[in-house]
């Protein structure tokens, strides 16, 4: 069975996807998407999905509607799992429907999920709830798309001018005088309280609430144009009350976060929740190395180590990934091997493997791990360092001084990765860069490259491992984490955004 599933995206914030689209999205081989509302959910892509961009981007027009049909048709005949991501509900003008009969037509069924639509989430991240008890029985929504001084358009704005209730409009910005003049003169008090919320949901969300004569200018005033919900109503006279969106520490800062795309979401929701603007700049892809004599023999000694180390959550992916192309598990390692892991994220990673850490040292970084086996005898013992081809040797060399027989296995390295000319040209210009590692400093300046004086942000650093990295590019830290976790990243950019200026 090949179905093409059309799923709404919700209006912005990635918490509004339905479990349902997150499924599909997850194991989605092609996805055909808008702009508006969908950015954030590309994170959740198979790093090998097909990712095809429907809408207007800079230079370069929007597919038509037949292009769209014919692509999501083309897709479907490769046998691919294929899904129309949509902002909003596919339904509230979004041409769900006119997609559906392409794909029919070609003798393919679709499953249709529906989205929480900007008619509704926009105005309820602002405060203003499209119906209230005693005040709005009723919400009609509307596109604004119609020149409501053209004749022959569909929309009624005389009858939109008698009836009570609350009034949703997209796509109205444009419009919005043209419109606001028409249902005045149709009967609509101009004194009626009026909204406009842009960007509803996402991090970049303005709102400006006034009357139904004045929203035009207070919104031109303020710089509010498209994409927004206007909302006419008494609701929208309820916003003060009931706001309850705060402003988190990181607000109005942009945060680039620097990390490969699959890892980048642990640290961009924590950002995220904190109200910063995440940009995620992928500096790095990380590769699973060939199976080469080392891996090929360290899977055949799994059960001699007497202590594993593990100094990364790719570390323990890639081991854990060997391990089943063999048809091996945790049962393979000797029953009184020592697990090592550099941090929590790694022991995490480890013990959701159901594999129990010993030893977690206090410091997360090479050294801590040294420390922490003071006092274990390694003399003679068989230890497994497990990690990226590029990895520093400090670790490997002191752990041999003291007598441990070592396998360092290389299981993946670190590949640079592109980014379009925008995405670098706003990471150099956000408030905040973040470096994890030494690995994204290295190729940050490498896609930089002789861009990097022009870097404004601030840099913040994981932990000094990478702060080292940054001074050898002569980029000035400016915070580093007291604990090396993403949970210390956080803390030194609330830190530092505190600090006045
Ligand atoms: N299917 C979408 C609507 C598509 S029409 C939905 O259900 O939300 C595009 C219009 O939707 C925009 O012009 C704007 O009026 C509105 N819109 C979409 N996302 C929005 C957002 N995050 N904030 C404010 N308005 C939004």
């Amino acid at each position: 069975m090949n179905r093409v599933a059309l799923v709404g995206a919700g209006p912005g914030d990635p918490g509004l996807l339905t479990v349902r689209g997150r499924e599909l999205l997850e194991a989605a081989d092609a996805v055909v998407y808008d702009r508006l509302g969908t950015e954030r959910l590309m994170g959740l892509c198979r790093p090998g999905a097909r990712l095809i961009d429907a809408g207007k981007s800079p230079g370069r027009q929007a597919l038509t509607q037949d292009e769209i049909g014919r692509t999501l048709v083309g897709l479907a005949r490769e046998g691919l799992r294929v899904v129309r991501l949509k902002g909003g509900d596919p339904f509230v003008f979004g041409r769900g429907g006119e997609e559906i009969m392409a794909l029919a037509d070609a003798g393919f069924g679709v499953e249709v999920v529906p989205g929480v639509t900007s008619a509704i989430g926009a105005p309820a991240y602002a405060g203003i709830p499209v119906t209230h008890r005693a005040v709005a029985t009723s919400f009609t929504v509307v596109t604004g798309h119609e020149d409501p001084t053209k004749p022959g358009e569909q929309t009624d704005w005389e009858a939109l001018g008698r009836v009570p209730g609350t009034l949703v409009i997209l796509m109205g910005m444009g419009r919005l005088r043209a419109i606001s003049e028409r249902l005045i003169a149709a009967g609509r008090p101009a004194d009626q309280p009026a909204a406009a919320v842009q960007w509803g949901t996402t991090h970049r969300q303005r709102e400006v609430v006034a009357t139904l004569g004045t929203l035009h200018d207070v919104a031109a005033a303020h710089g509010l144009g498209s994409p927004a919900v206007v909302v006419i109503g008494d609701v929208a006279g309820l916003a003060g009350r009931l706001a309850w969106r705060t402003a988190g520490p990181l607000a109005g800062r942009r945060v680039v976060v620097t990390r490969a795309r699959a890892q980048a979401s642990d640290l961009s929701e924590r950002l995220r929740i904190l109200g910063a603007d995440v940009l995620e700049l992928p500096v790095i892809r990380i590769e699973p190395l060939p199976a080469d004599d080392a891996i090929r023999g360290m899977l055949a000694r799994l059960g001699d180590y007497r202590a594993l180390v593990l100094t990364s959550v790719n570390g323990v992916e890639q081991l854990f990934a060997r391990m089943a192309e063999r048809g091996l598990d945790t049962r393979a390692i000797h029953p009184d091997a020592r697990v090592v892991a550099i941090g929590p994220a790694t022991a995490a990673a480890l013990n959701a493997r159901g594999l129990r850490v010993d030893v977690m040292p206090e410091r997360f970084v090479a050294e801590g791990i040294l420390d922490a086996l003071r006092g274990v005898d390694l003399d003679g013992a068989p230890v497994l360092v497990a990690r990226a081809r590029e990895a520093r040797g400090l670790l490997v060399d002191e752990l041999r001084a003291r007598g441990a027989r070592v396998d360092e296995v290389a299981l993946y390295r670190t590949v640079p990765e592109d980014a379009p000319d925008a995405d670098v040209e706003a990471a150099l210009r956000a408030d905040y860069v973040t470096f994890t590692a030494s690995s994204t400093v290295r190729n940050f300046c490498a896609l930089v490259g002789d861009r990097l004086p022009e870097l404004r942000a601030r840099v913040v650093s994981i932990g000094p491992v990478t702060s080292r990295a940054l001074a050898d590019a002569h980029i000035p830290v400016d915070q580093e984490a007291g604990v090396f976790t993403l949970d210390g990243v956080c803390e030194a950019l609330v830190r530092d955004a505190d600090e006045p200026a």
